[in-house]
């Protein structure tokens, strides 16, 4: 018997992305055998995928129910509770499911009898790079909200000398410098701008450095803030409440502020306080990516631009929904290659002897499998 993978046209909100495009589709009936795919008709519709593209590369297009008995679903965004009822024991679901923000998918998806992969917990080492989903959209959110940044500013990004005149070029600060921090640096570079970069993790100074802007040093002792899985620490309480007073007079100095900075399972940390924006020049631009999570700025609120002392604060909470091509294209890339690697004689076979299953397995059998998130659902009970 094939093993059937299911596509379904996302439900959420704003969602535009699709878990698998043509291209990808094709390559992966060709390398694996006795595989179909399903995908609900219209699925591809607002990555600019048409049905017709998705049945030459080799796919069947069904309606929503059919979709849903796949043996196993690649989705982009977290299931909906009608999509988690759609579902039938001993199936699996692959996508984004949030796993520390809204555990208790993961407790409505054990109760289901699904197995269930985390994109958010693929961890990250080497031999995973290539289904890291989290990177590839953090970087596409970084250049999409400089972007944005530049469209909203009433400035030009680059120095310009001209016969009316000379133009300084903006100054950006991009403060918290990962994935989608780093690539708001390169592209607000590329665009010209004088740029400064800011992270509590030491390592960032050299890759800030390294694309060219300037890195931003506080009168804090850091000590190691880095954990095993790379990820920041949260700071403790004293310092938690210094930050935003030392990053004050930086903030002020900028046209243009983009924060991203994140610690996972927890709500992001406040950098950018009231009086910051008040600092500001008329006009400034704050893109606050982590209003999902509470927001780096005080004024933040998720999916809204609030101009509070002439400075816009804009929110987004899905910017790779915005570049739905190669957002698609890209996350396809690395869903596909996490269910690949447990693809086994025409069969999904999980093994938990494996870190990378072991680490993004969110359920299975009837169980939560992540400690750390079956610890949040035991502190919620
Ligand atoms: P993230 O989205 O969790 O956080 C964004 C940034 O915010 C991080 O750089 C973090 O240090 C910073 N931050 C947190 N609290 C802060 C504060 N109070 N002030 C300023 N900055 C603060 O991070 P991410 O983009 O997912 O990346 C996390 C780490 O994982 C990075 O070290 C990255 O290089 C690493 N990574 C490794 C791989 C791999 O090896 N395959 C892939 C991707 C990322």
């Amino acid at each position: 018997m094939a093993l059937t993978i299911g596509i379904p046209r996302e439900t959420e909100s704003g969602e535009t992305r699709v878990a698998l495009i043509p291209k990808i589709a094709d390559r992966m009936l060709k390398s694996v055998d006795g595989l179909e795919i399903l995908v609900e008709s219209g699925a591809g519709e607002r990555a600019f995928h048409s049905d017709r593209s998705f049945e030459d590369a080799g796919c069947q297009i069904v309606d929503r129910d059919t979709v849903f008995g796949a043996d196993l679903i690649a989705k982009v965004a977290p299931p909906s509770d009608d999509e988690i009822a759609a579902m039938h024991e001993g199936q699996v679901i692959a996508g984004f499911l949030s796993p520390l923000d809204r555990p208790s998918l993961a407790r409505a998806l054990a109760d289901r009898g699904v197995t269930s992969l985390s994109m958010e917990l693929v961890p990250r080492i080497s031999r995973a790079q290539k289904m890291d989903a989290l990177s590839a959209m953090s970087s596409l959110g970084g250049y999409r909200a400089t972007i944005l940044a530049a469209d909203r500013l009433p400035k030009f990004f680059p120095l310009l000398t001209t016969a009316a005149g000379t133009i300084r070029p903006a100054q950006v600060l991009v403060l918290g410098a990962g994935v989608a921090g780093l690539q708001a640096i390169a592209t607000a570079k590329r665009l010209g701008a004088k740029v400064f970069g800011y992270d509590i993790r030491d390592a960032t100074r050299e890759e800030i450095e390294s694309l060219g802007a300037k890195f931003v040093e506080l009168e804090l002792d850091m000590g190691d803030q880095e954990d095993e899985g790379g990820y920041a620490k949260e700071l403790q309480k004293e310092k938690q409440e210094r930050q935003p007073e030392l990053l004050q007079p930086h903030i002020a100095d900028a046209d243009v502020v983009i924060s991203t900075a994140l610690i996972p399972g927890r709500p992001a940390p406040l950098l950018i306080r009231e009086e910051a924006v008040e600092a500001m020049k008329p006009g400034s631009v704050i893109i606050d990516l982590a209003a999902p999570n509470g927001g780096n700025c005080a004024y933040t609120e998720a999916g809204e631009t609030v101009v509070e002392h002439d400075v816009s604060v804009i929110g987004p909470t899905n910017l790779p929904a915005d570049m739905p091509v190669h957002a698609s294209q890209l996350y396809a890339k690395t869903i596909t290659s996490l269910i690949e690697e447990f693809v086994e004689d025409g069969a999904f076979t999980p093994d938990f002897d494996d870190e990378i299953f072991d680490g993004a397995c969110l359920t299975h059998d009837g169980e939560v499998h992540n400690e750390r998130v079956r610890g949040m659902l035991s502190q919620e009970a």
